[in-house]
């Protein structure tokens, strides 16, 4: 059976700035992957790459099997690929609700887009009662929800999710953990980037370890939970 998504020897760089020098990995369909590692590691490049805003120099991706590295961006969503980028890019003039329906911008099936829609407001409450305000009145965290909202208004089937955590409150973060934990209980793919490792790790099947442009450790969360190296790099311990 082939992988879902499968990343081979990928490189990706800007201008003579290479930030991704050779990576390989794959996701089974039903998996969480996680790819952790500090600031810089190429971690945001790679999704970029994966979902089109980004040609690399050498190397494959493939989806289902179909190799689509030079495929454009908006190939890739209909084929069913959704990015929910690092700061979240929510248009903050415009209603949840319209936010909300821009992620299902492909589809022609009203009424499952309506039911989508019901799904999100049963999943974030707070989206539903304040779907006709200004996405921008909402909080960081509350935000955070609406990106993730709007990445599954796509139907995936591979999610992926940069740094969802990022500047959030404790509270908000687990919020937000939980809901990852209950898209993989039903079945979602996901790929997610995360500098909170403990967090990105205890959800993984499998994680990845990111240090300037190269995967330095693979296994599974549980794995590099335990991992001595992992411990003292990224969970703070000495
Ligand atoms: P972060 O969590 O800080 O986003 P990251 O692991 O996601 O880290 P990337 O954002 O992929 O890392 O960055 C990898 C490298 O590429 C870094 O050295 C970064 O400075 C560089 N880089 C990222 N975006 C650009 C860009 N648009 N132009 C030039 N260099 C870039």
């Amino acid at each position: 059976m082939t992988a879902l998504l499968e990343v081979e020897d990928l490189r990706v760089a800007y201008g003579k700035i290479e930030a991704v020098k050779g990576i390989s990995f794959s996701i089974e369909a039903g998996q969480v992957v996680s790819l952790i590692g500090t600031n810089g590691a190429g971690k945001s490049t790679t999704l970029r790459t994966i979902s089109g805003l980004l040609k690399p120099v050498s190397g494959q991706v493939r989806f289902e099997g179909r190799r689509i590295d030079g495929t454009p961006a908006n190939k890739i969503v209909g084929m069913g690929l959704a990015h929910s980028p690092e700061g979240r890019r929510i248009f903050a003039r415009m209603t949840i609700e319209e936010n909300l329906l821009l992620g299902a911008f492909l589809r022609r099936d009203q009424a499952g887009i309506q039911a989508d829609m019901d799904r999100a407001y049963e999943r974030f409450p707070i989206l539903g009662e304040r779907r006709k305000q200004a996405a921008g009145t909402l909080s960081g965290g509350e935000q955070q929800m609406l990106a993730m909202g709007r990445a599954l208004m796509s139907q995936p089937k591979l999610l992926m999710l940069d740094e969802p955590s990022m500047g959030l409150s404790p509270i908000m973060m687990q919020k937000i953990m939980s809901t990852i934990a209950e898209l993989r209980d039903q079945g979602t793919t996901i790929l997610l980037v995360e500098q909170n490792a403990q967090a990105a790790l205890s959800l993984a099947d499998h994680g990845h370890v990111m240090e300037v442009g190269r995967i330095s450790l693979s296994g599974t969360g549980q794995d590099l939970l335990t991992d001595e190296s992992v411990r003292k790099a990224y969970l703070g311990e000495d």
